[in-house]
């Protein structure tokens, strides 16, 4: 058997004939960058998630660097991330002029741990951005708990966490920026680069309208110093399609979800992922900790089976980011980094593929067939 770790063409064959007319209407419109698609896109994404306002660009990475700017955070300002995330996260920050301070995880969900954040912000923290890491939800209530009363912005990396549920509450929406990348491999995924913004917030909104044209509003003349991080309109019509879809897709990856960790329960030297009290998990990825990680993570490749890590290299770690850091330890992320593995999950996934990969797992610890 030969199993992707993410099977993109099995969902285009799913939806094949919405997302064939979808780009047809655009090339016909000839809307390609701007107009009513991605105005359609943008309201119906903002609906979703319970916001006012969306405003599309060209990718997450963007995303997080246009809210940063828009509130005004740049050079000689502090910005808390999680040392456990995608590199994209900590680069927004230092494309925007601030300076990365790097905060340790929660051993259980891998997301940003409140204490540790508290410990960190000082008179120059000017915003944290938690990280809504694999899709489940970071802990919101001890975040937030944290910073009230100061004068710091909360920002949300949902990148990998579009339609995460906390207590009713959808990630994305506890702070005064959600940002959402739209790559073709995240939960909500595009034909190419995309991401976008949700907030309430009106000014900011505007301002980031702006800065992602140039920092145009009209022809002539600019108001901000912009960049060029728009959101294309075939992008905004295969997103609009997908939308559709999302719930269906969400539940589908909870549906693999929950039969990888029913069968990996009673194997030793497997911790899957847990799901906390209030919160709806969406899986982006599926991880867990494994004795022997990369032995184990070349077996499941020899047995066809694709498997990576997320991520190697902690992001205080990474050479191009070490010199901003002090070095001080941070002893659950650097433990997290060598125990994870990533198992193959999308929501096409069938049950008979999950027990395969179970079945050389166990294979992989001498443990007999029983049941499984
Ligand atoms: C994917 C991702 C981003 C960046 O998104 P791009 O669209 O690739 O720029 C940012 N943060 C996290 C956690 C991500 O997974």
């Amino acid at each position: 058997m030969k199993l992707h770790r993410v099977d993109l063409k099995r969902q285009y064959n799913r939806y094949r004939s919405e997302i064939d007319a979808a780009i047809k209407g655009v090339i016909h419109n000839t809307a390609f960058i701007g107009g009513e698609y991605v105005r359609s896109f943008e309201e119906n994404f903002a609906r979703y998630c319970g916001k006012q306002y969306c405003v599309g660009c060209g990718n997450g990475t963007d995303a997080l660097h246009l809210a940063l700017v828009a509130l005004g955070i740049g050079r000689g300002d502090e910005v808390i991330v999680p040392a456990h995330t995608f590199v994209a996260t900590v680069e927004a920050v230092v494309s925007a002029g601030a300076t990365p301070v790097f905060a340790d995880i929660e051993p259980d969900t891998y997301t940003l741990d409140p204490g540790h954040l508290s410990s960190l912000i000082n008179s120059r923290t000017r915003a944290v951005i938690p990280v809504h890491i694999y899709g489940h939800p970071c802990d919101m209530e001890g975040i937030s708990g944290v910073l009230e009363g100061k004068d710091i912005f909360l920002i949300e990396d949902t990148a990998q966490a579009h339609g995460a549920i906390l207590d009713g509450r959808m990630a994305g929406t506890f702070g005064v920026a959600g940002c959402f990348s739209f790559f073709p491999g995240k939960n909500l995924g595009a034909y190419g680069d995309a991401g976008g913004i949700v907030s309430d917030d009106e000014t900011l909104v505007k301002k980031i309208r702006r800065i992602r044209n140039h920092g145009r509003e009209g022809r002539d003349d600019s108001f901000e110093k912009g960049i060029n991080s728009r959101l294309d309109g075939l992008q905004a019509a295969i997103l609009d399609v997908k939308l559709k879809h999302l719930e269906d897709d969400t539940e589908r990856r909870r549906k693999v979800a929950a039969l990888y960790t029913s069968l990996l329960s009673d194997v030793p030297g497997v911790v899957p992922p847990v799901e906390k009290p209030g919160a709806r998990h969406v899986y982006h990825l599926y991880v867990i900790r494994a004795d022997r990680r990369d032995q184990l993570g070349d077996f499941l490749k020899n047995a066809g089976i694709e498997n990576g890590v997320h991520y190697r290299i902690p992001c205080h770690r990474l050479t191009a980011f070490r010199g901003d850091y002090g070095g001080e330890s941070l002893p659950e992320t650097e433990r997290a980094v060598d125990e994870i593995l990533t198992l193959p999950i999308f929501p096409e996934l069938q049950p008979s593929e999950v027990r395969y990969v179970v079945r050389k797992i166990r294979e992989f610890y001498g443990i007999e067939k029983g049941s499984h």
